[in-house]
């Protein structure tokens, strides 16, 4: 827990899709007493909501400018439960719905959309306003919180990466076969890489994390190590 004399910061993580940043983010999060924002669940509540009326077809957005009217009446919020956080669409438990292949398969082209961004890194600079915050997603350390005292950028061969998403989500109760969920974690990979609106890059002055071999104690120590560097420095 941060004492009086530690100041708050906020903290960054960015990474590749399904390489364990989440997890390694809330229990950071958890660990030193700050808020936890997890943003790729905003890019996906935001999907949830266009597919339900009707704005998504095999897997594009078909009514962007629907979309966009749309966006000032979108609330995303999160509501924690004990250890388990849970993402509100309009005051609705979206959390189960959120995580399902159909909205992981539409969420990179609806996140490609600028005025959807712009919307959501708005709505994230709010959350993170009082700092003592760690957020993750792909781009908050370059474009939401660009001067984030803390800043990660986690990485993990693609097969690891999916290996360890179809146990995740098996151990939800969510079926998922390997096959399918390699082929979307590369195509995610490559949507967010190659969009124009702040694509996924690593922040100049974030540090490398590649733990395709950490075990999960091993990462979560490695970024408490980090913060008791960073804010020791300060
Ligand atoms: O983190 P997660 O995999 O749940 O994010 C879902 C998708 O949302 C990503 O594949 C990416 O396309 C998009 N995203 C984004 N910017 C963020 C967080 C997520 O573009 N900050």
């Amino acid at each position: 827990m941060p004492t009086v004399n530690t100041p708050l910061i906020t903290i960054a993580i960015d990474g590749y899709s399904s390489s364990g940043k989440s997890s390694m983010a809330r229990q950071l999060a958890k660990n030193i007493g700050y808020r936890y924002i997890d943003s790729g669940a905003m890019y996906r509540a935001v999907t949830l909501y266009a597919m339900r009326h009707g704005m998504i077809s095999d897997g594009q957005a078909i009514d962007i400018p629907a979309l966009i009217a749309a966006l000032p009446s979108i609330k995303i919020d999160f509501s924690v439960d004990g250890d388990s956080q849970s993402t509100l669409l309009n005051g609705e438990n979206v959390e189960r719905d959120i995580r399902s292949m159909e909205v992981s398969n539409c969420v990179s082209p609806i996140a490609t959309i600028p005025e959807v961004r712009h919307a959501l890194v708005a709505m994230q600079q709010k959350f993170g306003q009082e700092k003592g915050i760690v957020m993750d997603g792909r781009d908050i350390g370059t474009t939401v919180f660009p001067h984030a005292e803390m800043k990660v950028f986690v990485t993990a061969s693609p097969e690891t990466r999916a290996r360890r998403r179809v146990d995740e989500l098996n151990g939800k109760g969510v079926e998922a076969s390997y096959e399918e969920v390699l082929a979307n974690v590369i195509t995610r990979d490559r949507i967010d890489e190659t969009r124009e609106e702040s694509p996924l890059r690593r922040a100049d002055d974030a540090r490398l994390l590649d733990n395709s071999t950490m075990s999960i104690s091993e990462q979560n120590e490695w970024l408490l190590n980090l913060y008791r560097t960073v804010t020791s420095g300060i």
